[in-house]
C-alpha cells in the first residue's frame, strides 16, 4: 500500500506527497481504507487521492493524543517544548519552496503568495516557541500569610482543531502553535480539498523532536471527521475556523457532548472606508489589496467599500483602473497576483453572488466574469449602485467580488459599517487622526486597520465580535485558548 506519491510542479520542484492520515507520528491508511481526490483548483485536474477519516480514524487520533498528553509530553519542560517549535520552524525554511508550491498547486493560491503563508506559519512557530517558557501563575495574598495561594496556568489536554482551506498551511501553524506551546496535544482536521500541505509539514515533525501522538492531523468531511472532532468525548477543547454555519454546529456539538472549550473564527463582512481627506492613491492600493488579496478568500476582507461623497467618483474611478491591473491567471507564475478559486464548488458559489447582484440591479463597473475555461479563475469584480439590503453587500462572499457605495459623515459611515451581523475587521483611511480612532473606536470588530489593510502579524490578537466568533487567535491573547486555571491554596497555620 502506497502512503505517498511523487507530485512534479511547473516550477520544476518535486515532493514526495504524504497521502496517509498523519498519527502517531506515522501516515497510516484510514481503516475503512475510504480515499477521496484531491485537486489542483488552476487546472481542474486531478493531484492525487488521501485517505479520508471517519470517526474510528479519529478515535485512534485521540488515543494517540491522550496517552501523548499524559505520557511523554508531560516530561518535556516548557523549554524543550519550545525548543521543537523552534526545529519545526528551521526545518520548514528548508523546505518553503516545497511547502509553498504544494500550496500553490492544491489550492490555487499564486506562488508569491505562498510563500509568504509559509513564512508567516514559520514566524508564529516561532513566536510561540518563546511563550513556551514564558506562561506562569501568580501569588495571590488574601488573609495575612495565613495561607499561601498561587495559580498555575495548566494544558487543557487534548485539543481539536478543524481548518477551512483558504490557508491551509497558515491555519494549521496558527492552531497548532498556541496548542502546543502550552503543552496540548492536537487532533487537527483539514479542509478535504486541501490537505497536502499541512501532510507535508507533518514529515518534519518527528524530526523536529516531537514525540509519537503529539501533534495529529488528518483530513476527512467535516460532517462525519469534523463532528467526531466537536462531539468527542476525550477531546476538551474545539478550535475552528469557518463558516458561521458550520461554527454553530460546533458550538451545538460541543455543548450535547463535553461542554469542550470553543474558540471559532468565523467569516466576515468587513467594510473599509475612504474619507475625502484621504491620500487617494495609497487608499485604492490598499482596498484593492483588501479584497484582491488571496481571490477574496480571506475571512477579514475588505469586501463592502465605503466612500466620503467628495472623492466618490474619482475612487470609482482609480479602483476600476487599478483592479484591472492585477495579474490574475497560472498561480506558478511568481508576478501572478491572483491565482484560481480554491474549487470548482467555490467558484460556482461566487458566480451565483455575481448573478445575484446583477438581478437586484446593482451596476458591474468591472469584472463579473470568469477568466480563460480550464481552471476556475475570476475577473476583479467591483459593483456599484449598491443598497444595503442587497445579499451581496450582507452575505459573505469569499471571492474577488466587493462593493462599493458612497457616504456622508462619520455618523453615516459607522451606521453603515455597524449595519452586519459580522464583526471581524475594518479599514479606514484618512489624514485626519481624530476621524481615524473615532471610526476605529465606534466599530464593532475585532481588528481596525488605519491606512491600511489586512495587516495580520503573529503578535496582534485577531477575532471576531458578534457572529464572527469566539475568543482571539495570535499575540499573547491565543495562550489563554488553551491553558485553565488552578488555583492551590495552602494553609499554613
Ligand atoms: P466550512 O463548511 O465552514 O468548512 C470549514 C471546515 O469545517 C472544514 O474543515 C469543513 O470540512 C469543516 N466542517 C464542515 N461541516 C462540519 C461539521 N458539521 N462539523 C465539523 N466540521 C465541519 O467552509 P466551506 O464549506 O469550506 O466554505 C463555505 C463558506 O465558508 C465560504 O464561502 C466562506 O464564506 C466561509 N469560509 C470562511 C472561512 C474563514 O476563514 N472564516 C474559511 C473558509 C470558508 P470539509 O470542508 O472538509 O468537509
Ligand atoms: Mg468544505
Amino acid at each position: 500500500m502506497s502512503l505517498s506519491e511523487t507530485l512534479k510542479f511547473p516550477n520544476g520542484i518535486e515532493v514526495n506527497q504524504p497521502t496517509g492520515l498523519f498519527i502517531n507520528n506515522e501516515f497510516v491508511p484510514s481503516k475503512e481504507g475510504a480515499k477521496f481526490d484531491v485537486f489542483n483548483p488552476s487546472t481542474g485536474k486531478k493531484l492525487l487521492e488521501v485517505y479520508e477519516a471517519r470517526e474510528a480514524d479519529i478515535d485512534a487520533a485521540v488515543d494517540a493524543a491522550e496517552a501523548a498528553f499524559h505520557g511523554v509530553w508531560s516530561k518535556f519542560s516548557a523549554g524543550e517544548r519550545g525548543a521543537c517549535l523552534l526545529k519545526l520552524a528551521d526545518l520548514m525554511e528548508k523546505n518553503l519552496m516545497e511547502l509553498a508550491s504544494i500550496e500553490t498547486a492544491n489550492n490555487g493560491k499564486a506562488i508569491a503568495l505562498a510563500k509568504g503563508d509559509v513564512a508567516m506559519s514559520i514566524q508564529t512557530l516561532r513566536y510561540y516557541a518563546g511563550w513556551s517558557d514564558k506562561i506562569h501563575g501568580k501569588v495571590i495574598e488574601t488573609d495575612n500569610n495565613a495561607t499561601f495561594n498561587y495559580t498555575r496556568q495548566e494544558p487543557i489536554g487534548v485539543c481539536g482543531q478543524i481548518i477551512p482551506w483558504n490557508f491551509p498551511l497558515l491555519m494549521w501553524a496558527w492552531k497548532i502553535a498556541p496548542a502546543i506551546c502550552t503543552g496540548n496535544t492536537v487532533v487537527l482536521k483539514t479542509a478535504e480539498n486541501t490537505p497536502l500541505s499541512a501532510y507535508y509539514a507533518c514529515t518534519l515533525i518527528a524530526e523536529a523532536g516531537f514525540p509519537a501522538g503529539v501533534i495529529n492531523v488528518v483530513t476527512g468531511y467535516g460532517k462525519t471527521a469534523g463532528a467526531a472532532i466537536a462531539s468527542h468525548m476525550r477531546i476538551h477543547k474545539v478550535a475552528f475556523t469557518g463558516s458561521t454555519l458550520v461554527g454553530r454546529a460546533i458550538m451545538k456539538a460541543a455543548a450535547a457532548s463535553n461542554l469542550k472549550k470553543v474558540t471559532l473564527e468565523l467569516g466576515g463582512k468587513s467594510p473599509n472606508i475612504i474619507f475625502d481627506d484621504a491620500d487617494i492613491d495609497k487608499a485604492v492600493e490598499w482596498v484593492n489589496f483588501g479584497i484582491f488579496f488571496n481571490g477574496g478568500e480571506v475571512c477579514c476582507a475588505g469586501s463592502r467599500v465605503y466612500v466620503q461623497e467628495g472623492i466618490y467618483d474619482k475612487v470609482v474611478e482609480a479602483f476600476k483602473k487599478r483592479a484591472i491591473m492585477n495579474k490574475v491567471g497560472d498561480p506558478f507564475d511568481e508576478n501572478t497576483f491572483q491565482g484560481a478559486q480554491v474549487s470548482k464548488q467555490q467558484f460556482e458559489r461566487i458566480m451565483g453572488y455575481v448573478e445575484a447582484g446583477k438581478k437586484a440591479g446593482a451596476t458591474v463597473e468591472v469584472g463579473g466574469n470568469r477568466v480563460g475555461t480550464e481552471g476556475w479563475f475570476v475577473e476583479p469584480t467591483i459593483f456599484s449602485n449598491v443598497s444595503e439590503d442587497m445579499q451581496i453587500v450582507r452575505e459573505e462572499i469569499f471571492g474577488p467580488v466587493c462593493t462599493i457605495a458612497k457616504f456622508k459623515d462619520v455618523d453615516d459611515v459607522v451606521a453603515k459599517a455597524n449595519n452586519t451581523s459580522y464583526g471581524l475587521a475594518a479599514g479606514v483611511h484618512t489624514s485626519n487622526l481624530k476621524t481615524a480612532l473615532e471610526v476605529a473606536h465606534r466599530i464593532r470588530a475585532g481588528s481596525l486597520w488605519v491606512n491600511q489593510y489586512n495587516a495580520l502579524n503573529h503578535a496582534l490578537p485577531f477575532g471576531g465580535y458578534n457572529e464572527s466568533g469566539i475568543g482571539r487567535e495570535l499575540g499573547k491573547e491565543a495562550l489563554r485558548n488553551y491553558t485553565q486555571i488552578k488555583t492551590v491554596s495552602v494553609n499554613l497555620q
